[in-house]
């Protein structure tokens, strides 16, 4: 995983619905990511959006924190609605893997280092695997 940066704020919207035992939030988050394509190398923006649920009742609920559906349940702390840890849990499950300039970026020349985006090179073995190069150059040493 190579550097993430936000290139807007995060935005977070949500409503929470008391339902007498607990409370049910539910966010939608929205961001703006930046990072490198992880072929090329070019700079790469990608919008990020998600939505999530969480459940919070007060600790001094304890029939309610026993019940086996209620094991994700969240403790309130002093009455008071923390969602930050939330949203920035959510935001690392939700990045992707890796980025792409296209889904199709062809890289970068293991050989000469050039982008193929702009048009092929003059290298021969362009669709060597480098990891192949690497064995054939091993074989003509030998
Ligand atoms: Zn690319
Ligand atoms: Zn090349």
């Amino acid at each position: 995983m190579g550097d993430v940066s936000f290139v807007s704020p995060v935005h977070v919207k949500g409503s929470v619905v008391n339902n007498g035992q607990s409370l049910e939030l539910s966010v939608h988050v929205e961001a703006r990511l930046s990072s490198h394509c992880s072929r090329c190398l070019e700079t790469v923006q990608e919008p990020l959006a998600f939505d999530f649920k969480e459940r919070y009742s007060h600790p001094s609920n304890e029939g309610f924190f026993a019940a086996d559906t209620n094991e994700d349940v969240i403790e309130l702390q002093d009455d008071y609605l923390d969602i930050d840890e939330a949203v920035k849990d959510g935001i690392l499950l939700n990045l992707p893997m890796k980025f792409l300039c296209s889904p199709d970026c062809p890289g970068i020349c293991p050989h000469c280092g050039k982008n193929l985006k702009n048009g092929r090179c003059d290298c021969q073995t362009d669709n060597v695997d480098p990891r192949l190069a690497i064995l054939s150059k091993l074989k003509g040493k030998s």
